[in-house]
């Protein structure tokens, strides 16, 4: 299934509580609050890989436990954010044009 993909949508800036949201991917969808470069469109589909493969909800429920594990080790909010390791393997491989196609099954435990 491909991901469907919402431009210029104001549902993340309604998400925006604790972090600045630009763009957020709710399997199967890839919602912005602009236009997204294709860059940000690859961080997004990484998101949608790794959703797949953890069945959606375990997902979500992993990324809020490494939030928080971020924030109770004393992280800001942001620097929370930027250590999960969903966030960690889409950050470092959303500029590898290839990376889509080469990426192995639940790669985002290199980042744990
Ligand atoms: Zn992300």
């Amino acid at each position: 299934m491909k991901p469907i993909i919402i431009q210029n949508s104001n549902i993340p800036k309604y998400l925006s509580i604790f972090i600045s949201i630009s763009a957020i991917t709710l399997f199967p969808f890839i919602i912005s609050r602009d236009e997204m470069s294709e860059v940000t469109i690859r961080h997004e589909i990484i998101h949608i890989e790794q959703q797949r493969e953890l069945f959606v909800i375990f997902f979500y429920i992993l990324y809020v436990w490494y939030w928080l594990r971020g924030k109770m080790s004393g992280m800001t909010n942001d620097e929370a954010y930027m250590n999960i390791p969903f966030e960690q393997e889409a950050y470092r491989k959303m500029y590898d044009e290839d990376y889509l196609e080469s990426r192995e099954k639940h790669a985002w435990k290199n980042y744990t």
